[in-house]
């Protein structure tokens, strides 16, 4: 049993009733087990974060600032474990599994960047009106709690806990129950840098911890990732004490393909975008919208570069995709194949499982599939990707934005000035052209519509855990 939850900058055994089985999908074999946080203990970490806040906030920017870089030093040190974590608790290929090690060492560093500025944000505000002033001040939200899902649980943490602690706010963070074991690193590196005490709590445990940090009338606000349905209990806990809530939810996200693209270019994109961590992506790429013109040429090349891809084992074999990281998404997947075949779905690679041990699916595209098909319209959250044609531009805008989501959008196009204009019309949080899914910390992450409230990375993530104040002084 690992002694698992960081609070008030102890390590503590939990003492919660859920027992959590940390497992290996490429066997669905266990290879740890933990037992989860208890509702009292998840008080105890935000009192620790509360009795931490009044000096962690009056510490100088440039403080925290290097607080943060030493995260970014020390995730670097722990560079070859945390990759062989993710590759084992994941099932990420090594190469994935390296660039979300870097993807969160880059995120410390920024807003250790950030932090340092911080001092010049506090400005004196022009007013028009003679015989006053004002000025600025951004003062932290004050304690957050932060839960997080397990598809990229060392980046999506990082994307919260940076900011946040760069604003001066103190956490509890609540990592998925899938993926426990990976975020501890954070608390190790806590240790090792002698951040004071309750600055930085984690808590391990299911929905019942989860839940006992989103209703704790402790927080004064809660950033959430995950499923549209716990976001949805979150909000109501949020509403329940009108505290604000950052919510980052699902996707099902388009990709445009116009017919003047180099078909073997465009099968790369979109393969990429949906086949990235196993599909395993809020910005999964699930929906193809390929023009008439070019549709017999790349769905066959689609095909097989979907068939030629190599599934496995990431810490065994050389590999594209590995398993899914779950039995429970495996389960869910398989339960789609199930649907499109009673929907009579024409199916032109995978809509399977793997006959292996393990949770592994094989990389799945269906093509003409129904506007109103289950497949179409619902988040999968694996490597199974929907086909659609269309005709015209406004054609492909309308039904790329015909969802009830809206995180993020690909265009592929050799016409750049349509390219920026269907990206322009698009109802989504991000737009990508003629590119990958590649992530960049300056710029912002977040949906619209049913994908979610708010705005992480870039300064909008800081601005998350701000407060604006404004002090105005009478001169006369
Ligand atoms: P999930 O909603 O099941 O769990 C997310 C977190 O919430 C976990 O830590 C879980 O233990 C906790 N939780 C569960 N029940 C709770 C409750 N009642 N109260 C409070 N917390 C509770 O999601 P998941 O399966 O871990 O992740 C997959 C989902 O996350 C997908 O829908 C995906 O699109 C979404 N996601 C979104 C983004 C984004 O940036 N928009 C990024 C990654 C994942």
């Amino acid at each position: 049993m690992t002694t698992s939850h960081y609070i008030a900058g102890r390590w503590v055994e939990g003492q919660g009733s859920d027992c959590i089985s940390v497992n290996d999908p490429a066997f669905g074999q266990p290879f740890a087990e933990l037992k989860a946080a208890s509702v009292a203990q998840v008080d105890q970490a935000v009192t620790a974060a509360r009795g931490a806040l009044p000096a962690w906030k009056n510490t100088s920017a440039s403080e925290r600032a290097a607080y943060l870089r030493g995260f970014a030093e020390q995730l670097g040190q722990r560079r070859e474990a945390l990759i062989t974590l993710q590759m084992r608790n994941n099932g990420k290929p090594r190469h994935e599994a390296e660039i979300d090690l870097d993807d969160a060492i880059a995120t410390f560093g920024y807003y250790a960047e950030l932090a340092e500025q911080l001092p010049s944000k506090n400005r004196d505000v022009p007013l028009a009106a003679p015989g006053f002033s004002a000025r600025t001040r951004l003062e932290p939200v004050g304690v957050v709690g932060l839960i997080v899902p397990w598809n990229f649980p060392l980046v999506t943490s990082a994307w919260k806990l940076a900011p946040a602690l760069a604003a001066g706010c103190t956490v509890v963070l609540k990592p998925s129950e899938v993926t426990p074991l990976i975020e501890q690193a954070y608390g190790q590196i806590a240790d090792a840098l002698e951040l004071p005490a309750g600055v930085l709590n984690i808590v391990n445990g299911k929905a019942e911890t989860g839940a006992a940090l989103s209703n704790h009338n402790g927080l004064d606000k809660l950033s959430f990732t995950g499923s549209n349905s716990v976001g949805s209990q979150v909000m109501r806990s949020a509403s329940a004490q009108c505290r604000p809530v950052t919510l980052e939810l699902g996707g099902k996200s388009a990709i445009v393909v116009f017919d003047d693209c180099d078909v073997g270019q465009a099968v790369e994109w979109i393969v990429a975008g949906i086949t990235w961590n196993a599909g395993q992506m809020c910005s999964a790429t699930s929906r193809l919208l390929v023009q008439d013109g070019i549709a017999d040429a790349l769905l066959p090349r689609l095909q097989a570069a979907l068939e030629q891809l190599r599934v496995g084992n990431p810490l065994t074999e050389e590999v594209d995709m590995g398993p899914l990281t779950s039995q429970a998404q495996w389960l869910k997947v398989a339960g789609y194949f199930a649907t499109a075949r009673e929907e009579g779905l024409q199916c032109l690679a995978g809509g399977k499982a793997l006959d292996r041990d393990g949770w592994f699916v094989s990389p799945t595209l269906y093509a003409d599939v129904p506007k109103d098909s289950r497949l179409w319209t619902e988040e999968i959250f694996g490597p199974v990707l929907c086909a659609r044609r269309f005709a015209t531009e406004e054609q492909a805008i309308a039904e790329a934005n015909d969802s009830r989501f809206g995180l993020v959008a690909t265009v592929c196009s050799a016409d750049l000035e349509r390219a920026e204009r269907v990206a322009d019309a698009l109802e989504v949080g991000h737009v990508w052209i003629n590119s990958v899914q590649a992530v960049f910390v300056e710029t912002s992450w977040g949906g619209t519509k049913g994908s979610g409230i708010g705005r992480e990375l870039g300064p909008w993530g800081l601005s998350a855990y701000q407060s604006v104040k404004h002090v105005t002084r009478c001169l006369g």
